[in-house]
C-alpha cells in the first residue's frame, strides 16, 4: 500500500498532522498500535486547550480530532508498526500484516511515564503502585495515598485524587515544586494535601500489596516509614524512540531533535509532539506540531515530487 504521508501514532499530534495532510488533498495514514488518543486519553480534565470554555477530558478532545481527522478521510491503521526504513526518498514502515511504503513519515510516537526503579515497584504494580490516577483513582476512597514527584502531573493528579482519597502526600524531591504556580496554589490550599519536602521513595513495602513506603530525606538523611494504601508515581516522561532511535539525531535524553518545520535528520522524515526536544509538552504545543509538520512534509513531496514519481514506478 502506498501513501503519501503515513503518521506513527494517534496522539494529539498525529491526530492534528493527520488532519492538515488529509485536508492538504495527500492520502493519509494514521497507525496507531494501542488506543486513539495517546497519553492524554487519560487526563480526567483539561482546561487549557484554546476553545473550550469547560474543560474536558482527554478522551472527548482526541475522540473530536478523531473524527475531524476521519472526516477528512484519514485512514486508520491500528496495527503496530515494527520496523522502519528508507529506500532512496521511499519510506517504508513494516507491520506483522505487511509493508506500507510513504512519501513522508511524521513520527509522533509520543512518551511513557518514567519508573522510578526502587525495590517493590515492580512487584506492586496494579496492587497498589500506580501510573494513572484517573484510571484508579476511584479505588482509593477515604484511603491515604501519596504521589511522587512535583511537577505538573503530579500536582495536577494529586488534586484529583483529594476526589477520593482522605489524604494525599506528595513526595518531592527538592524544596520547591516544579508545576505552575497555579497549580501549584491550588495545591497549598487543599487541606487535604501534604508535601513532604526534600525525600526520595527509597522502598515500596507491603506483604500482598502496597502498605508502607521507606522514604529518605535528602538533607537529614533521616530514614521513615510512611503508611499508604497507594502509591502514585508521576517522575516525568521518557520518549518513545526504539523504532528509529539508531538512525536520527536524538538529544541525551532520546527525544527527536527536529528543525523549526519539525524535519528530523532524514529528508522527508518529520517528527511532532513529545517525541520532539521541545520546552513545553502540551496538548496545545503537540497540535501546533503535527500542523507543522504535516504543511512541511506536503511542501517536501511537492518540492521533490519528480524523484518521488520515478522511485515509485521501480
Ligand atoms: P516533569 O515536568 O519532567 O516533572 C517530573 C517531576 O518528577 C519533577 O518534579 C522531578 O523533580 C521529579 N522526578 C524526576 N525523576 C525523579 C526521581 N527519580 N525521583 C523522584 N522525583 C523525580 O514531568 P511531568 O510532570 O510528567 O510533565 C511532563 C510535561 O508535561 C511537562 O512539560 C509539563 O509541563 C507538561 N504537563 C502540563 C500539564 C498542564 O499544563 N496542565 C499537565 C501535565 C503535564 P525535579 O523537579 O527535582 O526535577
Amino acid at each position: 500500500m502506498y501513501y503519501d504521508v503515513i503518521i506513527i501514532g494517534a496522539g494529539p499530534a498525529g491526530l492534528s498532522a493527520g488532519i492538515y495532510s488529509a485536508r492538504g488533498g495527500l492520502k493519509t495514514a494514521v497507525f496507531e498500535k494501542a488506543i486513539v488518543g495517546g497519553q492524554i486519553t487519560v487526563a480526567d480534565e483539561i482546561e487549557n486547550y484554546p476553545g473550550f470554555e469547560e474543560a474536558l477530558s482527554g478522551f472527548e478532545l482526541t475522540q473530536k480530532m478523531h473524527d475531524q481527522a476521519e472526516r477528512f478521510g484519514v485512514e486508520f491503521i491500528d496495527e503496530e508498526i515494527i520496523a522502519m526504513g528508507v529506500d532512496g526518498l521511499c519510506k517504508i514502515v513494516e507491520t506483522d500484516s505487511g509493508k506500507y511504503r510513504a512519501k513522508s513519515v511524521i513520527l509522533c510516537t509520543g512518551a511513557y511515564p518514567r519508573k522510578l526503579n526502587v525495590p517493590g515497584e515492580e512487584r506492586f504494580t496494579g496492587r497498589g503502585v500506580s501510573y494513572c490516577a484517573t484510571c484508579d483513582g476511584a479505588l482509593y476512597r477515604d484511603k491515604i495515598v501519596a504521589v511522587v514527584g512535583g511537577g505538573d502531573s503530579a500536582i495536577e493528579e494529586a488534586l484529583f485524587l483529594t476526589r477520593f482519597a482522605k489524604k494525599v502526600y506528595v513526595i518531592h524531591r527538592r524544596d520547591e515544586l516544579r508545576a505552575q504556580k497555579i497549580i501549584q496554589e491550588r495545591a497549598f490550599a487543599n487541606p487535604k494535601m501534604e508535601i513532604i519536602w526534600d525525600s526520595v521513595v527509597q522502598q515500596i513495602k507491603g506483604e500482598n500489596r502496597v502498605e508502607s513506603l521507606e522514604l529518605v530525606n535528602r538533607k537529614t538523611n533521616e530514614v521513615s516509614d510512611l503508611e499508604v494504601d497507594g502509591v502514585f508515581i508521576y517522575v516525568g516522561i521518557l520518549p518513545n524512540n526504539k523504532l528509529f532511535e539508531s538512525r536520527i539525531e536524538l538529544d541525551s535524553g532520546g527525544f527527536v531533535i527536529t528543525d523549526e518545520h519539525m524535519h528530523t535528520t532524514i529528508p522527508g522524515v518529520y517528527a511532532a509532539g513529545d517525541i520532539r526536544t521541545k520546552v513545553l509538552r502540551q496538548v496545545v504545543t503537540a497540535t501546533s506540531d503535527g500542523a507543522i509538520a504535516a504543511w512541511s512534509a506536503e511542501k517536501w513531496i511537492i518540492e521533490n515530487h519528480d524523484a518521488l514519481e520515478v522511485e515509485r514506478a521501480k
